[in-house]
């Protein structure tokens, strides 16, 4: 873990206030692979145990790894948090580009799921969030599993807060997420869930079938984890 100074924290995360700095700093990603928080099985069977083992442990160690390489490379600053170096990364190499978004959009990832859970939902503050803006539950989970079927190759779908404290939904390519400030990120805000729908996060089990990925995947979401950095970052 990378220990971060109360004025980088607060760099990160200004504009918000001081009860939210404290619940936020949970969620300053470090720059070193964190542990699964559950077995690879815990998600059987929506996501077989062996997807799960190379997705992390090959796929995802890999960005970790080749992130570090990249920042040795370019000298930049592990003392800042990674959330602070996605927002300049239109100032480093597409390695580094590649590998901080891979790095961060997996270590997400792996938070926004928990076993399944059949009529898994959202709730409190959130819930009522999402129902304003896209009138309701299901219908937000249309228009974001539609996202998803419909981003062309690889990448990730995302739901956020945006500038003006307003959820949005939008996919992006590649390792891209909607903390960069490069041209082409189609999505932007503070992250507060995010689906992986590149081929080797799904392909073992279901081969080209996409949709059926994302449709099952919802008995996954972490809803608790996503409410807490709604109401926190
Ligand atoms: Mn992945």
């Amino acid at each position: 873990m990378v220990s971060l100074g109360a004025e980088s924290v607060s760099g990160l995360l200004s504009g918000c206030n001081s009860t939210k700095k404290m619940g936020a700093s949970r969620f300053i990603t470090p720059y070193e692979q964190s542990p699964l928080p559950y077995r690879f099985d815990a998600l059987e069977d929506v996501i077989d145990a062996q997807t799960m083992e190379i997705h992390y442990s090959k796929h995802a160690a890999g960005y970790a790894k080749n992130l570090a390489d990249a920042m040795a490379a370019e000298n930049a600053d592990r003392n800042q948090p990674l959330e602070t170096l996605l927002r300049k990364i239109s100032g480093f190499s597409s390695k580094m580009r590649n590998n901080a978004g891979g790095h961060y959009n997996h270590e997400m990832f792996w938070q926004c799921m928990r076993p399944k859970k059949s009529g898994n939902s959202a709730s409190g503050k959130l819930l009522a969030a999402i129902e304003k803006k896209y009138s309701s539950f299901s219908s937000f989970k249309n228009t974001f599993t539609e996202s998803g079927k419909t981003r062309f190759g690889s990448g990730w779908v995302w739901l956020v807060k945006d500038d003006k404290d307003e959820l949005a939904m939008g996919s992006t390519a590649n390792q891209d997420n909607p903390l960069m400030d490069s041209k082409g990120v189609e999505i932007k805000g503070l992250p507060l869930l995010c689906l992986d729908v590149w081929e080797h996060a799904y392909y073992l089990k279901y081969q080209q079938k996409r949709a059926d990925y994302i449709n099952n995947w919802w008995d996954l979401v972490n809803w608790d984890y996503v409410q807490s950095r709604y109401e926190n970052v």
